[in-house]
C-alpha cells in the first residue's frame, strides 16, 4: 500500500481551490466515481451477476437494452441526484431528462451520460464504459430542454471510466486531462496518468471498414492513402484498430495516440452519423482536445456543435491533431473540388495517387 497518493477527491478539491465559481463540482464528481464503482463491481461479476441477455424493451435509439443497461443507467441517476448540485440530469437510455426528485435540493449543474458504453461488449468480456459531461446553468432549480442543449465548449467537466483489466476514471475540468486507476483493495481512485498528452502524430487508424462503400469520398481517400502505406502518398505504413467500443478507443487514443473515425456515412441518410453528440462526442471531445489532441465532425469542431434535440448524432473524427487536421482538410478540398483526382480505389483502375497534392 502506497500512501500519500492523490486520490481523486483530493485531486478534485485541490483543482477547485483556483475556481471558487465551481464549488459544488467536487461533490458531483466524487458522487458519479461512487457510481462508477458500483458499476464496475457489476460489470466485474460478469455472467455471475445475471445480468447479461436481453430484455424486451427497447431505447430510443431503437436499440435493445440489456438488463446491464438498465440497472447502470439506474446507478448514475441513484448516485448523482441526491446531493443538491444538480438541476437535472439526461442519459442516453432515456426519452426525456430525469427530474431532481422532490425530497432533494436543486443545484445549477446538469449531469448527461452514457450509463454502458459498448454494451453489446458486455456479453464478450471486452471493455465497456460510463461516459458523462457536466453542463451549467446560471442558478439552481429544475432544469428545462433549453438548459442542456448547449454546445460542448460549455461544459465544465467531462470524463469516462472504462471497465478493463483494471477501472479506470479519465477525467477533465478544462486544465487537462487526468487519469486514476481504481485501486480495489482501498476503494480508492488513485491518480496516475497526470496531465496526458495525445502524440501529435500517429500511424495507427480506428475506423469500422465493412462501411466503406458508405463513406464519404474525404474519408475513403484518408483510409485509402493509409491502406497504401509506404507505397503511397504517405510514405509509411499504417496499423488498423477497431474495439467497437468508443471509450476503449478513446482510452487507447489518449494513451498512445491514433485517430478515430465514426463518420456520416449514407446507409441512413437522414442521420448524421452514429454517435451521439451530447452524451458521447462532447465529453470525448473535450477530453482528447485538453490531452491536446482534435475532435472534428470533418467540416465543424465538435465542441462547437449547437445541439437541437437531446439524443442527436453526430459524425465524430478525433485523436491526434495532425492526423484530424488532416481528415478536415480533405473535407475542405473535397468542397471545393479540388480532391477531383481522388476517385475511390473501388472502382478506379488507375494510379490512385498520381494527382495527388504532395503535402
Ligand atoms: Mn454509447
Ligand atoms: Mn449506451
Amino acid at each position: 500500500m502506497q500512501l500519500g497518493r492523490t486520490t481523486l477527491s483530493k485531486f478534485v478539491i485541490e483543482q477547485l481551490r483556483s475556481m471558487p465559481d465551481q464549488n459544488d463540482l467536487g461533490a458531483l464528481l466524487i458522487d458519479v466515481a461512487a457510481a462508477v464503482k458500483t458499476i464496475s463491481a457489476m460489470v466485474a461479476k460478469g455472467a455471475l451477476g445475471g445480468y447479461l441477455g436481453a430484455l424486451d424493451s427497447t431505447n430510443v435509439q431503437g436499440e435493445v437494452q440489456k438488463k446491464l443497461d438498465v440497472l447502470t443507467n439506474e446507478a448514475m441517476l441513484h448516485h448523482c441526484e441526491w446531493g443538491g448540485q444538480l438541476a437535472g440530469l439526461a442519459s442516453e437510455e432515456m426519452d426525456e431528462p430525469w427530474p431532481i426528485p422532490d425530497n432533494y435540493p436543486r443545484g445549477r449543474y446538469l449531469l448527461v451520460f452514457d450509463p454502458l458504453d459498448g454494451f453489446s461488449n458486455s456479453d464478450i468480456n471486452v471493455s465497456v464504459g460510463t461516459i458523462f459531461s457536466v453542463l451549467m446553468r446560471s442558478t439552481a432549480g429544475d432544469a428545462e430542454m433549453g438548459d442542456f442543449l448547449r454546445p460542448g465548449n460549455e461544459q465544465v467537466a467531462a470524463g469516462y471510466a472504462i471497465y478493463g483489466p483494471s477501472t479506470m476514471m479519465v477525467l477533465t475540468m478544462g486544465r487537462g486531462t487526468y487519469g486514476f486507476t481504481l485501486d480495489r483493495e482501498s476503494g480508492n481512485f488513485i491518480l496516475t496518468h497526470p496531465d496526458i498528452r495525445i502524440p501529435e502524430d500517429t500511424r495507427e487508424y480506428a475506423i469500422n471498414t465493412s462501411n466503406e462503400r458508405f463513406w464519404e469520398p474525404p474519408i475513403q481517400r484518408y483510409v485509402a492513402e493509409c491502406k497504401a502505406g509506404k507505397t503511397g502518398v504517405r510514405g509509411a505504413d499504417f496499423n488498423m484498430r477497431w474495439i467497437a467500443s468508443l471509450v476503449a478507443e478513446v482510452h487507447r487514443i489518449l494513451l498512445r495516440g491514433g485517430i478515430f473515425m465514426y463518420p456520416k456515412d449514407s446507409r441512413e441518410p437522414g442521420k448524421a452519423g452514429r454517435l451521439r453528440l451530447m452524451y458521447e462526442a462532447n465529453p470525448m471531445g473535450m477530453l482528447i482536445e485538453q490531452a491536446g489532441g482534435a475532435a472534428s465532425t470533418g467540416r465543424n469542431r465538435i465542441l462547437d456543435v449547437a445541439p437541437e434535440d437531446l439524443h442527436q448524432r453526430v459524425p465524430v473524427i478525433l485523436g491526434s491533431k495532425n492526423e484530424v487536421e488532416r481528415v478536415e482538410r480533405y473535407y475542405k478540398e473535397h468542397e471545393a473540388g479540388t480532391d477531383r483526382p481522388f476517385v475511390s480505389p473501388l472502382f478506379s483502375d488507375r494510379n490512385l495517387f498520381s494527382n495527388e497534392p504532395r503535402t
